[in-house]
């Protein structure tokens, strides 16, 4: 609003009666790159290593032991990096930084800061409060002769709640930015995050950003909501706040500076959800196929939680993961019949009437990467295990014409299970006696971590291919002893991006880019050893 008033202001302006010229405004990115560190040479160290990705970077100078002698190696710095934009930070002890001087000493730092080359200055809210009004207007002298910008910024790091009232403390002051930092300890706590954005971001330059793990959703989506920038980490390990995440992340997965009104948003929720690799599969798919979209991992703790996010971002679909499969059921407008035989959903789409509806993609990640390898219809298949990756194989395989075998440690779940799906359960010693076209683990045995490496002995391996849906190893024990027998074998990694491929279908109507889908989780999967 200030902006708009500014520009279409009627008064003539007579030469006495202009106003002083404000600092110029800086020409930001929509990252800015938080640097800390305890000396003036690993800060300027590290801010060195990011210069080639970015150059917007905050100095946490409060990290510093000796943040007034910090600033000679800053100046130098930013008379060297005239690309730089940078903003200099020294938040005291009791407002969440690590600065235990006073707000004399405080001011001092940031006025040095903004004399050493700082483009903007970040001073806490209760700063500004505590400031005397002739102390702050000499500060505010101070930076704007030195050519800097004042953002005042608030921070709660334990929730969110009173953004409204936090954002007016600020704007009392009439800073150049407007900085709410919050906790957030729900996914709705985004949505308070992005309104706030929303509300102020057209008369005043708004930054907002919800920390936590919860809180990813408001890092990604803040600058599409209108906010001036966010804030990112120059590595892993080197973060300034809880939850935020690289700025390679932020750019090159989550594409933030391309996000747009129009991008179509989706999420992968579950609990844990932190090293799920469907936003790196989803991601590369739509840039792949220049669908405009983006898909976030949403940590839910409670479906009405993830819900109320679906429905108020909104969320154009979800994959969902264990426990949510299940609970999301009653929630649906409607699910295809295979869906709901099987009692599982892990993929909602929500429709242009905004209801939801339901499908199970686990069951193509099993029936596609078989069906290519054989003829379904006839054959005979053994599952092991009856848990939930069970029941999306076995009805889907049943469904397909196969006659589907299932033998499971508890042998009732196995009963059960094969009562529903009009399959036969067997004990695990009758594994030995039969033999089978196909056999599929949908047991963790084998996993990365597991005790157990094989679902069964070597000896009862009877089937002419072998499919594991455990992908992490890529190559577990199961598919290394049938790859040594001379089988043939499906990864679950083809399951996994089998499924993931027809969310893609389901959720933009286009074929799904698998190969490339494939090539990125194999090599992810590989990094990560
Ligand atoms: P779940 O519902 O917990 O079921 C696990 C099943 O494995 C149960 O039948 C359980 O038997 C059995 N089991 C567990 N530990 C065992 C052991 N030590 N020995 C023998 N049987 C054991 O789990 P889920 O959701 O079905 O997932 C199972 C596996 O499939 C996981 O490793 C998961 O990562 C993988 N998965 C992969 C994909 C993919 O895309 N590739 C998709 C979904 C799942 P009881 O009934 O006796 O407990």
């Amino acid at each position: 609003m200030r902006q708009l008033m500014t520009m279409h202001s009627s008064a003539p302006n007579t030469v006495d009666s202009l106003p002083a010229l404000a600092a110029p405004r800086p020409r930001l990115g929509k990252l800015c790159v938080a640097i800390q560190g305890v000396t003036a040479a690993e800060m300027m160290g590290r801010a060195e290593t990011v210069l080639k990705d970015s150059k917007f970077l905050e100095f946490r100078l409060d990290a510093c032991h000796k943040p007034a002698a910090t600033l000679n190696a800053l100046k130098e710095f930013l008379s060297e990096h005239r690309d730089v934009t940078a903003i200099g930070t020294c938040r005291r002890k009791p407002f969440g930084g690590m600065f235990d001087g006073a707000l004399t000493a405080e001011l001092d730092v940031l006025l040095k800061a903004a004399e050493a080359g700082c483009r903007i200055v970040d001073l806490e809210v209760e700063s500004a409060e505590e400031a005397k009004p002739a102390q702050l207007d000499k500060f505010r002298a101070g930076l704007q002769a030195a050519g800097a910008a004042l953002l005042v910024s608030f921070h709660d790091f334990s929730r969110t709640k009173g953004l409204a009232q936090a954002a007016e403390r600020i704007e009392a002051f009439e800073p150049d930015f407007v900085k709410v930092v919050s906790t957030a300890r729900t996914l709705s706590d985004n949505l308070e995050v992005l309104r706030l954005i929303e509300d102020r971001s057209l008369g005043a330059q708004v930054v907002g950003i919800a920390m936590g793990e919860e809180g990813l959703v408001s890092r990604v989506l803040g600058p599409r909501a209108g906010a001036a920038f966010t804030f990112a980490s120059p590595d892993d390990g080197a973060e300034t706040a809880p939850g935020q995440v690289t700025a390679r992340t932020l750019r090159d997965l989550y594409r933030v500076d391309q996000l747009d009104q129009a991008t179509r948003i989706f999420g992968v929720a579950g609990n844990p959800i932190a090293h799920s690799l469907s936003p790196l599969m989803h991601n590369t798919a739509f840039r792949r196929e220049s669908v405009n979209a983006v898909m976030l991992p949403l940590k839910v703790r409670a479906l009405d939680d993830l819900l109320t996010l679906v429905r108020q971002l909104p969320l154009g679909g979800v994959a969902v993961t264990m426990p949510l499969k299940q609970e999301v059921l009653p929630h649906l407008a409607n699910m295809d019949p295979l869906t709901s035989r099987i009692g599982a959903c892990n993929t909602l789409r929500t429709g242009a009437d905004g209801k939801l509806y339901g499908f199970n993609t686990d069951v193509a990640g099993v029936v596609r990467p078989l069906e290519k390898r054989m003829r379904l219809r006839g054959s005979r298949i053994v599952v092991l295990g009856a848990g939930g990756a069970a029941r999306a194989a076995v009805f889907g395989l049943v469904e397909q014409g196969a006659e589907v075998f299932i033998v499971n440690r508890t042998h009732e779940t196995a009963v059960a299970l094969a009562k529903q799906a009009k399959a036969k359960a067997l004990k695990l010693e009758q594994l030995a006696k039969n033999q089978f076209d196909a056999l599929i683990n949908t047991t963790p045995c084998g996993m990365a971590g597991s005790k157990q490496a094989l679902p069964m002995k070597e000896s009862e391996l009877n089937a002419g291919l072998v499919f594991d849906m455990v992908y992490n190893p890529l190559e577990t024990p199961l598919l290394k002893l049938a790859k040594e027998r001379g089988l043939a074998v499906v990864s679950g990694i083809e399951m996994f991006v089998q499924q993931g491929a027809r969310q893609f279908e389901i959720w933009t109507g286009k074929p799904a880019p698998e190969a490339e889908m494939l090539k990125v989780v194999e090599l992810a999967l590989r990094r990560r050893g």
